[in-house]
């Protein structure tokens, strides 16, 4: 039989869709910014004629179709007006990573060729290095307050700027919207870049609008129009997770706490004051969280979902946070892949005694992604099991099929599966459970230790608050674990290697037993707030010798 067409609708699958909704159904929900002078609110229903005169000032300033439009800022409402307006008028979002070093900023607009820069006042000192080397910059706008903006700029040689305020007030409340393809770039973001230099990841239209609702759905993050979403998640970290798209897509109330978002205490008062409904951050967030919940004696009962991903969470820390009546929810993912991978949801029939186990894991690929694991010599596909390890490797809409400039290109699997470089065993219901990085996993004595269960056994000893494990080089074995752990502030310098050892033997196999824990103050965090294990690498010493032989016997 010939093939016979679908009749519906080659409808293009845009973000102007989704900033279609904010205009005509959700005109009165609220999106909420703390700035260092108070509280600043406003509406959906406000913001759209601002987002109109944001596409009338790039419009005016040069911007075409496709050229990229970089933000520097912080999570708030001026951030939320370029997230629709750029993409919406065919220009590409390119949200930079304000944590990261000079040199990577740099490397990122040249390599982005960014043409326009809106930056926050706050950040224009991250600007100061970068003067004279970022050429492709060929118009900067501030975001600031007043007449302090000016003098700011100045002091940091950084003459040539426009105020965004200004700029806004000059064009008018409505804009002809283009037609635009779906296959078109909305919008771009850097990987942290633990290993080299920072990737740029391209997002189409479409692949946002599926994405956005992807997330939406129930067994994904579920987020609704009855929620108050509170992204402590960066603007700048993989588009928020698609936060602001969803929220805009189903209605939610947006609270952001701009430069606050690192202040637990900042989070709780927001939360509260807001009747917050729905989190999203990574867990030293969440660890930082729960210990100023402690402390204080507060709660968040409006709070019905904690978000939590970026790495795995400890157990630890979903038992603490469960205390509290904080329900997290774990879900995977990484730049590349929008970032939507994989969510925890405990599936319908699962033993009450399972599900604490269940929730820890990465959970299961989110519907519109397809998931293998492969062996990393032979590139064979493993079996879910629960016990094959290998390679996560994933497809779908909503997927990078390659990065901007090309790099990588070894990143697409001969049939079109994008290596994640991420090592998971999945279990035969299919609950993925990453075991680490390809990078991070420690290889000793032609067998495999996986940091992150090491690191998780490590954070459930009572007198640790953080702990990252690394493989150290060793001449018989390879290499050997070696933890580098945080004490809890009551029980710094009063806790031992020694301790921690023994609590370990009945958690992990022998050969496992770390060599050596080392205390330090505090474990170094990437620009994201995960464990750089990177510099703990770099300025590791040696294994003691002696030491290592004793436990590995
Ligand atoms: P990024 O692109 O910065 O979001 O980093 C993505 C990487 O973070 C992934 O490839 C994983 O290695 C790690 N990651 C993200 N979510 C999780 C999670 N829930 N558990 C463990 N690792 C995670």
């Amino acid at each position: 039989m010939a093939a016979v067409e679908g009749l519906m609708q080659d409808y293009e699958l845009s973000l102007q869709h989704v900033l279609w909704r904010v205009e005509r159904l959700h005109q009165k929900k609220e999106v909420v910014s703390k700035r260092d002078e108070g509280i600043h609110r406003t509406t959906y229903g406000e913001m759209v004629p601002r987002i109109n005169r944001l596409a009338g000032v790039l419009k005016r300033i040069g911007v075409k179709p496709g050229d990229r439009v970089a933000t520097l800022a912080w999570n708030n409402n001026r951030h939320l007006e370029l997230y629709y307006a750029v993409p919406c008028m065919g220009a590409v979002l390119h949200t930079l990573n304000l944590r990261l070093f000079p040199q990577h900023l740099e490397f990122i607009i040249n390599d982005a060729e960014d043409k326009v820069l809106f930056v926050d006042q706050s950040l224009l000192p991250l600007l100061k290095p970068l003067a004279g080397k970022i050429p492709s910059i060929q118009t900067m706008v501030l975001m600031g307050d007043g007449p302090a903006t000016a003098m700011t700029a100045k002091e940091n040689g950084l003459a040539d700027f426009l105020d965004y305020e200004t700029l806004l007030a000059a064009e008018s409340e409505s804009y002809p919207w283009p037609k635009l393809s779906e296959r078109m770039a909305a919008a771009m973001c850097y990987t942290s870049g633990t290993t080299g230099n920072p990737k740029g990841v391209v997002y189409s239209h479409r692949s946002q609008f599926i994405h956005t609702m992807g997330v939406l759905q129930g067994d994904n993050l579920g987020l609704t129009e009855n929620d108050a979403l509170l992204p402590v998640v960066p603007m700048f970290h993989a588009n928020s997770w698609g936060l602001p798209y969803a929220a805009g897509m189903a209605g939610s109330k947006v609270v952001f706490a701009g430069r606050f978002s690192a202040d637990p205490k900042s989070i709780v008062e927001l939360s509260q004051q807001e009747e917050v409904t729905f989190l999203a951050g990574v867990p030293t967030v969440w660890i930082g969280l729960a210990g100023y919940l402690k402390e204080s004696g507060q709660s968040l009962p409006k709070v019905r979902t904690v978000v939590c991903g970026g790495s795995a969470i400890p157990q630890a820390l979903m038992e603490a946070m469960d205390a509290l009546g904080l329900r997290m929810l774990h879900a995977w993912g990484m730049t590349e892949t929008s970032p939507l991978g994989s969510v925890a949801r405990v599936s319908a029939g699962s033993k009450p005694a399972d599900e604490l186990k269940l929730r820890l894991t990465q959970g299961r690929v989110a519907p519109g992604v397809e998931i293998r694991i492969s062996d990393p010599t032979s590139g064979e596909e493993l079996p879910w099991d629960g016990v094959a390890f290998g390679e996560i490797q994933v497809r779908g809409p909503w997927i990078a099929r390659a990065y901007h400039n090309g790099y990588d290109p070894d990143k697409l699997t001969e049939d079109g599966w994008f290596r994640t470089g991420d090592v998971a065993k999945i279990s035969p219901d299919g609950y993925i459970q990453i075991v680490d990085r390809t990078k991070d996993v420690i290889k000793s004595g032609g067998e495999w230790i996986s940091s992150v269960e090491l690191e998780n056994a490590v954070m459930a000893h009572p007198k640790i608050i953080e702990a990252a494990v690394i493989g150290l080089p060793h001449p018989k074995w390879d290499e050997r674990p070696v933890v580098y752990a945080v004490a809890r502030p009551e029980f710094k310098g009063n806790v031992t290697q020694e301790e921690i050892i023994e609590f370990l033997k009945d958690k992990v196999a022998k050969w496992w037993l770390p060599d050596e824990v080392r205390f330090i103050d505090e474990v170094p965090k990437t620009s994201v707030g995960k464990f750089d294990k990177k510099v703990l690498r770099a300025n590791a010493v040696p294994i003691q010798e002696g030491v290592k032989e004793g436990v590995r016997k």
